[in-house]
């Protein structure tokens, strides 16, 4: 089946051999290469050859097939790279640092002291506001 292809997407200028990329992994659904601004060195993109632009917007179904890609890969990454953690991370909507509007899977290797520290953890008021809150969200399924 011809994959979709969204004009001036990077990632389907990728997938469609109009851009080099330095790839590591490909199937019928997914291709995966390495990010070319590394947080880390062997730091690779997961991406569905199909544009989407976010989680959102993917098929149910595709599921499956993308945890054992991410299995495969990451394992692969980290063996490869000698890493001894894996940061699996995935972006939404500029506001959450999306800069490819294609839908992707950050597969980070991980380090002892490679000086990326995690998230800052912050607080709730009391535990009010976390049972309003997620009341709220269960509100919405
Ligand atoms: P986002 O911020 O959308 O979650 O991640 C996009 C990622 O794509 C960034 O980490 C960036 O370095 C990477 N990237 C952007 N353009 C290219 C490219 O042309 N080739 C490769 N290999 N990676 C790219
Ligand atoms: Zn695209």
């Amino acid at each position: 089946m011809p994959v979709s292809q969204h004009e001036d997407c990077i990632f389907c200028k990728i997938v469609h051999g109009e851009i080099p990329c330095t790839s590591v992994f490909e199937s019928e659904e997914l291709i995966a290469f390495l990010d070319i601004s590394p947080v880390n060195k062997g730091h690779t993109l997961l991406v569905p050859k199909a544009h989407m632009e976010t989680l959102f917007d993917m098929p149910d179904d595709i599921g499956q097939t993308l945890l054992a890609a991410m299995k495969q890969v990451g394992t692969a990454v980290m063996e490869a790279t000698g890493a001894k953690g894996l940061n699996v991370v995935q972006n939404n909507y500029p506001v959450a640092g999306q800069q490819v509007p294609h839908v992707h899977w950050h597969l980070i290797p991980r380090f002892a002291d490679d000086g990326h520290m995690a998230w800052p953890q912050g607080a709730y008021q009391d535990v009010q506001e976390m049972a309003a809150l997620a009341g709220a969200i269960r509100g919405k399924l």
